[in-house]
């Protein structure tokens, strides 16, 4: 069920969303990135990991949104890190007496009773200016940007040519604005395309946060296509983009209601912030 897209560097693909789970082959065992989505999936991915030999050392979640954030107690008590802003945002949703009851009313219900909710989020903020996560592996370089969710991360496994890009540069799943938290979420998430792109020289292998692993050529063809989205979104122009309507891939055709309802929403936004 791991599948390795880079010397050290194996991914395992969720039933939901095609949602991607990263193993970071370290000296004395790995990092795990956005651990995976179903209960069945996670006790796999521990039972892989043993076999292998390799306990998990520390783990990582790109935002925070309930299905980057999910644990299983098999993958044993390591650190479990994120940005500070991440962490933050997921801490206050936790001191919420109702959490569980509100985090389950985001997920499907035909996969809710699957998702195993305990360990939900319990992740430690790196403070705001961390280069690396901390552990004994190759350096994992946080690209952080406001994007998608507050305290979205990149990872960047420089010597792996790995870039991790949680919720952006997918082959399925369009731009997914982030409208609460930041005034200008258009020019925010340009902002981070740009950030990325000053990144993309250095990557072979793309792992998306959900959706098709890509190889050197999809890195810049990623960007630029969320960037044209971004562009059609913002201008109310015409979309030409595989991801919503007929072109959409089977399963993915909910894509076209997301982009409808961002459409939406950003009518409701002030159109001269976004510069
Ligand atoms: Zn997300």
């Amino acid at each position: 069920m791991l599948r390795q897209v880079a010397a050290g560097v194996l991914v395992h693909e969720s039933e939901f969303c095609q949602s991607n789970a990263v193993v970071v082959q370290g000296r004395a065992g790995v990092l795990l990135v956005d651990p995976g989505v179903l209960t069945h999936e996670l006790a796999a991915l521990a039972d892989d990991l043993r076999e292998l030999g390799q306990p998990v050392v520390a783990g990582f979640s790109t935002h925070p949104h309930w299905d980057h954030l999910l644990w299983d107690a098999r993958l044993g008590a390591a650190p479990r890190y994120g940005t500070a802003r991440c962490a933050a945002t997921i801490r206050d949703r936790l001191s919420a007496p109702d959490w569980k009851a509100r985090t389950a009313g985001l997920i499907p219900p035909d996969i809710v009773g699957q998702v195993p909710l305990d360990l939900l989020g319990l992740i430690t903020g790196l403070p705001a200016d961390t280069a690396r996560i901390p552990w004994d592996g190759p350096q994992v370089r946080i690209v952080e940007h406001q994007a998608h969710a507050p305290g979205h991360a990149a990872l960047l496994i420089e010597e792996r040519g790995v870039l991790i890009a949680g919720d952006m540069l997918s082959d399925v799943l369009i731009p997914l604005l982030d409208f609460n938290g930041t005034a200008d979420p258009i020019g925010d998430y340009l902002a981070a395309l740009r950030l990325l792109e000053g990144v993309a020289g250095d990557v072979d292998v793309l792992v998306p946060g959900h959706g098709s692993v890509g190889g050197a050529d999809q890195v810049r063809a990623r960007i630029d296509q969320d960037r044209a989205y971004v562009h059609a979104l913002r201008d109310a122009g015409v979309l030409n983009d595989p991801r919503v309507g007929p072109a959409a891939k089977e399963g993915w055709d909910w894509v076209a209601g997301v982009h409808a309802g961002q459409l939406q929403r950003l009518a409701g936004v002030s159109r001269f912030r976004s510069g």
